[in-house]
């Protein structure tokens, strides 16, 4: 441990606040998380985190950057039920009309577990370190300052307690905000004088509806995992994703206003209109084991901290309070825990203008994946948005690679490491991919008839 100060505060304790709070545990003094939720015992669901009753994929590069934090705990999550999972061999990727290649292992592993299991394990890491206190039950009002306000020295907050409710005041060297999506940061510092950070949305309005179901052995032929992403004709997206316990969770939906119907009936047409039919196949006749329950999402969301010219010191912002992915593309975990790893990286070099150098390091985190899931929505001609036509470009480009992926298992692995916060998505444009998205698309026309498929190229360095 690096002592740099005494005590850190970070409000709310969902995947976010445990992951700062992790970076954090190794610089400071004590830690102090902040939530207002009554945490569950061990791993139920709750309400601060409503989204926890859906589909929650982790992507490889997450699953790395979480046992890199708290080695070991793949290990404890799969001796209580997690699965891991080969993302190729064992998962079905539906993407622009057509499954990827899947006939063979590969190193990318996944983690499949549910939400609430795997925040319950990372909750309970997080407190078996000395210097770390959990406040429940408490709601965070507001920022405390120095009377100049360029430095934000603790928070204050009530505390609801068995004989009654108590504001009160807690100081700290560094407050982090990881309330999620509708952090209050914006509000706090344009009260204290600041700017509100600059916003970016991207307008989708995705509906979800989710619903658990008992696993058997035989379903999808063994295979834990199919992931259909948003498609023509009609753009509707799902997963089905094999859980601890011998549970399957299922979530499908819409974009746009459109959403899955919440009876059994309308589901089940809902699930059978969708581009690709695994998810109908198995949940037609298995057994369901929780009601339907939906969820919806107005848009992609980024705040950019990272280009404030006046910040108050000793404040960052953190995970999904600086940006709200389109949960489809299953990052906002991932970037959370990438999130973690440059704080500590930041830390390690002192506290020292570390608002700048966070806010830096954590741009670059989110850039990555917001660049995905921005694009990404953007081929779906109703979202409204200026298409630069480097982004049309590049949607093009993508399904041309979706149809060579279908056969060729380098092209495959290339995609999924890029969309698995693995590779920058400027791997896929490297010469060697290019071509085999040439020779697969020429290869789809039948144009290259007499000539047979082999390429010199065997694997892709990204
Ligand atoms: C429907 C849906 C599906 C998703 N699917 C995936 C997926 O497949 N894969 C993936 O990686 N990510 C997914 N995500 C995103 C993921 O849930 C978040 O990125 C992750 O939880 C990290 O968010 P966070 O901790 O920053 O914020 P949140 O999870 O929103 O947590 C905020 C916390 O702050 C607390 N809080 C809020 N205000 C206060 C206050 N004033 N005082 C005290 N405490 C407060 C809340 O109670 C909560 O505990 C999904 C999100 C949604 C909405």
């Amino acid at each position: 441990m690096k002592t740099i100060a005494r005590q850190a505060i970070v409000i709310g304790a969902s995947m976010g606040g445990l992951l700062a709070a992790r970076a954090l545990a190794d610089y400071y003094q004590q830690v102090t998380v902040l939530e207002r939720d009554i945490l569950p015992n061990p791993s139920n669901n709750r309400k601060g985190v409503p989204q926890d009753r859906h589909a929650h994929g982790l992507l490889s590069r997450g699953r790395e950057a979480i046992e890199q934090l708290f080695p070991g705990i793949t290990q404890e999550l799969t001796a209580q039920g997690a699965l891991s999972q080969d993302l190729l061999q064992q998962t079905r990727w539906f993407t622009n009309g057509g499954y990827l290649y899947q006939k063979s292992p590969s190193d990318l592993k996944g983690l499949l577990v549910s939400r609430p299991l795997l925040e319950a394990q990372v909750r309970k890491r997080l407190l078996s370190l000395p210097n770390i206190k959990m406040i429940e039950n408490c709601h965070i009002l507001g920022l405390l300052t120095t009377p100049d306000r360029t430095r934000i020295d603790g928070v204050r907050l009530i505390h609801h307690q068995a004989d009654g409710s108590f504001e009160s005041a807690l100081n700290a060297d560094l407050v982090v905000d990881a309330t999620g999506r509708r952090s209050q940061s914006p509000v706090w510092l344009e009260k204290l004088g600041y700017e509100k950070p600059q916003e970016e949305q991207v307008q989708v309005d995705i509906g979800y509806m989710t619903r658990i179901y008992r696993r058997q052995p035989e379903h999808l032929q063994g295979d834990l995992a199919t992931v259909v992403s948003p498609s023509l004709p009609n753009w509707r997206y799902g997963v089905i994703l094999a859980q601890e316990g011998d549970r399957w969770i299922v979530t499908i939906g819409g974009y746009l206003g459109e959403r899955a119907p919440s009876d059994e009936k309308g589901f089940l047409e809902f699930a059978k209109s969708m581009p690709a039919q695994e998810i109908y196949e198995v949940i037609k006749d298995a057994e369901p084991l929780s009601e339907l329950l939906p969820y919806k999402l107005p848009t992609n969301q980024r705040h950019y901290y990272e280009k404030m010219a006046r910040f108050p010191e000793n404040y960052l912002v953190f995970g999904d309070a600086i940006c709200s992915f389109n949960p489809v593309y299953g990052q906002g975990m991932t970037v959370a825990a990438l999130e973690s790893l440059a704080l500590k990286n930041c830390l390690d070099r002192g506290s020292q203008n570390l608002r700048k150098r966070f806010f830096k390091e954590a741009g670059k985190v989110v850039d990555i994946a917001w660049s995905i899931a921005a694009n990404n929505d953007l081929r779906i001609t109703q979202v409204e948005r200026t298409r630069s036509p480097m982004v049309s470009f590049l949607n093009w480009y993508m399904s041309k690679l979706h149809i060579a992926a279908r056969r060729d298992r380098v092209v495959a692995i290339a995609f999924l490491q890029v969309s698995n916060l693995m590779a920058s998505p400027k791997s896929l444009m490297h010469p060697r991919i290019a071509l085999r998205v040439l020779w697969g698309n020429l290869l789809q026309l039948g144009i290259p008839k007499a000539v047979k498929y082999r390429l010199p190229l065997r694997t892709a360095k990204i």
